[in-house]
């Protein structure tokens, strides 16, 4: 049978468990979380982060073959020896002895990453310009790593040495979401959010994933955990902030909508308190709801003013041009977008 393709150190670092009681090849059922077998069970639903691309490579450590999903090659052309200038997303382990990173790749793979460069450089569409990009991938600290099992490696020794840092979890969590393995990027998830309420990264893509499988009230509610937790939330750039809050508003005006208002659309008491954070109480909401702003679903961008909203000082980082919300001046403009519209029934 196929192994479940889990790293051990993943299972010790998550459950501490000592070594010796973890198997060599760990089942899903070591995962820990709440949903990571819900998940994987419904994994077809998942939205892949990029197109499949199957290869057949050798295991260096127990010589079989197999054959796995790579994911995306990022290729840097700017480098000679080949291979080290591709990269893949894709997160496997050898199917039968569960180790990584060291495989003997086929011709194929060459071939694909070199068609890969041709399409890029000719318009139209060519079919393997999907599986290949131009570029580089860095993980956060600028570290460079051929296949995502290498990268997780390097992560779960940072781990090792500081299992309570909540960011570099969520890092792991996004490579194991972009390599195609959502099981483990909820557990992940999941334990980065219990080490620190307010990594709000945490909170949306793993609402996100729980949106895509249809766990609507589940991811509701983490959408809105990352909207209450923005304001305190700076380990991300203001606009791309900016960006995740309004996907959160969106997928939650959504599901306000398709569940008649039974799925709130903005935070709860409870979720407010939870975090105690500056964020503002509902009238506030209710009062930025009334103004003139129109959403429209579909349209994450029409959302920017309340996403600005939830940011509280951090949208302070946007460029004064780029605010879809202009702050210091929002209860003049209000009062005078009233009168306005007083004088204009008359
Ligand atoms: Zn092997």
């Amino acid at each position: 049978m196929s192994k479940a393709q889990i790293n051990p150190k993943l299972i010790r670092l998550l459950t501490h468990t000592s070594r010796a009681d973890i198997p060599d090849s760990p089942t899903r059922s070591w995962l820990p979380g709440k949903y990571a077998m819900t998940v994987y069970k419904q994994r077809d639903q998942v939205k892949r982060k990029f197109p499949e691309n199957h290869l057949m490579l050798t295991c260096n450590s127990c010589g079989r073959k197999g054959k796995y999903d790579v994911g995306m090659m990022v290729i840097n052309p700017e480098l000679d020896n080949m291979t080290d200038n591709i990269q893949t997303t894709g997160y496997f382990r050898c199917k039968h002895c569960n180790e990584a990173g060291d495989w003997t790749l086929p011709n194929e793979f060459y071939l694909r990453s070199t068609w890969g460069l041709i399409a890029e450089n000719m318009d139209g569409d060519f079919p393997m310009e999907s599986i290949c990009t131009v570029g580089e991938n860095r993980l956060y600290d600028g570290s460079k790593h051929i296949f995502t099992s290498d990268a997780e490696a390097h992560l779960l020794n940072l781990l090792e040495k500081d299992p309570s840092d909540a960011y570099i979890w969520n890092r792991l969590g996004n490579i194991y979401d972009k390599g195609g393995r959502p099981e483990l990027a909820v557990s992940v998830l999941e334990h980065s959010i219990g080490l620190d309420i307010y990594q709000t990264e945490s909170y949306y893509t793993l609402a996100n994933l729980l949106f895509e499988i249809t766990e609507y009230e589940e991811a509701a509610s983490y959408f809105r955990k990352a909207l209450v937790t923005a304001c305190e939330y700076d380990k991300l750039d203001a606009k791309s902030l900016r960006d995740a809050l309004a996907v959160c508003l969106e997928k939650l005006f959504y599901l306000y909508q398709h569940s008649d208002g039974k799925i709130s659309f903005v935070p709860t008491d409870e979720e407010r308190e939870a975090t105690s954070t500056s964020v503002p109480t509902p009238n506030k909401e209710f009062y930025y709801l009334d103004t003139e702003i129109e959403v429209f679903p579909g349209d994450p961008q029409s959302f920017y003013p309340f996403a600005e909203m939830y940011m509280g000082k951090m949208a302070n980082r946007i460029p004064k041009r780029d605010r879809a919300w202009e702050r210091p001046n929002v209860k003049k403009r209000i009062k005078a977008k009233k009168r306005h519209k007083r004088t204009k029934r008359k």
